[in-house]
């Protein structure tokens, strides 16, 4: 049965394909969007339009930045030669607000999974090997302790290991299976400080 409309609907299908929403929450959003001004409603669809158009990856780190070289990577004082690999920009985000990593980032954009079907090839690891080609010290491995961070980790060390180039992986302060980004930041620095050599 449809009890609101084709328009409203169809807005609710769409509000219900997002992550984490479900039918409940879909309508409730629906419906709190119909009843907001309709510039508000503009402002809202234009920011989606323009960050889905002007949201990219960063041509050294591959992290979403809206310009070419991401803030990070074109700050000159950031340490260059040390790199943190992450899973996602959250990722990154969490160890940001930290402010005591003065290294730069590569964000891979997943993690290796052979029971999703996610190869190294679906990640940005093409992009890291590559910028190994410069002058690199350390690499410091900070994907997820999941199984798929965890693999990911390893795949990562047995191809960086034969280049002579430091592989350090985080200490296993971080939980198990547990998003970084929820992670304190007395964690993420403890987890930092004691990586260890792989
Ligand atoms: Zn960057």
């Amino acid at each position: 049965m449809d009890y609101y409309g084709k328009r409203m609907s169809k807005l609710i299908e769409q509000l219900s394909a997002l992550p984490g929403i479900g039918n409940k929450s879909a309508q409730r959003l629906a419906f709190h969007l119909i009843h907001m001004p309709q510039e508000r409603v503009k402002q809202l669809t234009d920011a989606i339009t323009d960050a889905r158009e002007n949201v990219c990856y960063c041509k050294e780190c591959c992290t979403l930045t809206d310009q070419e070289i991401c803030p990070i990577c074109s700050n000159p004082a950031r340490d260059k030669k040390t790199i943190m690999v992450v899973e996602t920009t959250r990722d990154l985000a969490a160890y940001e607000k930290t402010g005591k990593y003065e290294g730069v980032y590569h964000v891979l954009h997943g993690a290796i999974s052979p029971m999703l079907g996610i190869g190294p090839g679906d990640i940005r690891l093409k992009e890291l090997i590559k910028r190994l080609e410069g002058d690199v010290n350390e690499v410091i491995i900070a994907t997820n302790s999941s199984l798929e961070g965890e693999t990911t980790a390893m795949y990562i060390s047995k191809l960086i290991k034969p280049t002579g180039i430091k592989v350090t992986r985080i200490a296993s302060g971080v939980p198990v299976g547990g998003d970084l980004e929820y992670i304190d930041e007395m964690t993420l620095l403890r987890a930092l400080e004691g990586r260890v050599e792989l």
